[in-house]
């Protein structure tokens, strides 16, 4: 049998074993065509047949309203932090913007090419453990548009609905949010939103695939100089097919929202992901400080968890020990040091235990 490592890559990350397989077994022939989904026309019968099976596996997991459209595009998450502000700001010169960590900082100053971003609120002081109440936010009665980041992939930190209510009711600028390293880990309540988008290389599939939700009414007035290809309202038009989608990354997205319908949808996904992210904080938090995580309870990431050993010379014994057991992806960003493990849809309860395994006898050798 192939070994497969216990991956807990921050992304491009793990995708389920059983996807993998499936593509393998219809790599040469896809559906009695003769080719795989890479060599076949996007406007041929097949592969429309598969992209609309895609968007409507996507439509149902989600519960995404009918008032919204669903684009499967190119560029990234970064690409996003351009293309919010060209597509959404209509003829408007501001935007708010929560800062809550890198992904939403970086998108602030991306957004400073084509407007000026207004911080409702930042973290920085706590040095991002936290998320700042709504009810504290200094918002824009005439903003274009509100953008959060719901997950961090970074520092750890995760926007639940609770905030996110609040952070509706205020007022109807529409909300935009960058669930890159969430989406589909959760419910989630895609009215709450004007759009959401996210890079796919997390719980999507494979990277070079975006996907942009976005509500009906905030199209038609994209910047004129928004090229066409990432204009909301033109993709939109054209079922996103104006260019060349990413085709067997939409095609790899497709088997892993099948996957997590055979989980049992996003409930499920929701309730093993609780019990993994459970397990893994518990052995931080009752670790006697041999290892921490500094990021408020109320808004600990269930997707990336980011964590440091009591001494940075062990970070590499420990990751030394965490390879020669097939527990790969682990060294943190740079950003914050230490580890981090992303625990994403495709990755399991074992994974999660053969972690926890490695931290409790790591730490008692050498604690
Ligand atoms: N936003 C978030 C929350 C991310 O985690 C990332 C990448 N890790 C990005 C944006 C940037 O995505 P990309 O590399 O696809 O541009």
């Amino acid at each position: 049998m192939t070994k497969r490592a216990f991956n807990f890559s921050a992304g491009p990350a793990a995708i389920p074993t059983p996807v993998l397989e499936r593509a393998q077994a219809e790599l040469l022939d896809y559906k009695g065509s003769g080719t795989s989904v890479m060599e076949m026309s996007h406007r041929g019968k097949l592969f429309l047949a598969l992209a609309h099976e895609v968007e409507a596996d996507l439509r149902e997991l989600m519960g995404i309203p009918a008032n919204y459209k669903v684009l499967f595009l190119q560029g990234g998450g970064k690409g996003e932090f351009a293309l919010i502000p060209l597509n959404l700001l209509r003829g408007r010169t501001s935007a708010d913007y929560l800062d809550t960590g890198h992904w939403s900082s970086l998108a602030i100053d991306e957004a400073r090419k084509y407007c000026t971003p207004h911080v409702v609120a930042s973290a920085k002081a706590s040095g991002y453990t936290d998320v700042p109440a709504p009810t504290t936010w200094r918002t824009q009665r005439d903003a274009a548009y509100r953008h959060i980041c719901t997950n961090e992939t970074i520092h750890g930190v995760e926007i639940f609905e609770s905030t996110i209510a609040t952070a509706r009711a205020i007022d109807d600028v529409p909300l935009v949010a960058d669930m890159s390293s969430h989406i589909l880990s959760r419910l989630m309540d895609v009215s709450a939103f004007g759009c959401i988008y996210a890079g796919a290389q997390k719980n999507i599939g494979p990277s070079g695939l975006t996907l942009v939700v976005v509500r009906e009414d905030l199209l038609g007035a994209a910047h004129p100089m928004t090229p066409s290809v990432f204009d909301y309202t033109q993709q939109a038009k054209s079922e996103w097919m104006l260019n060349t989608p990413p085709t067997f990354a939409v095609y790899l997205a497709g088997l892993t929202f099948k996957w997590i319908k055979e989980q049992g949808g996003l409930a499920a996904m929701e309730a093993i992901n609780l019990r993994k992210a459970d397990k893994l904080y518990a052995s931080i938090d009752q670790s006697q400080g041999f290892y921490r995580n500094a990021v408020a309870p109320a808004y600990r990431s269930r997707m990336n968890v980011p964590f440091v050993l009591r001494d940075e010379p062990l970070n590499a014994p420990f990751l030394a020990e965490a390879e020669a057991r097939g527990l790969v992806g682990l060294k943190g960003h740079k950003a914050v040091g230490g580890m981090r493990a992303s625990i994403y849809n495709a990755v399991g309860m074992d994974a999660v235990d053969a972690l926890c395994t490695l931290m409790d006898e790591f730490a008692r050798r050498h604690g």
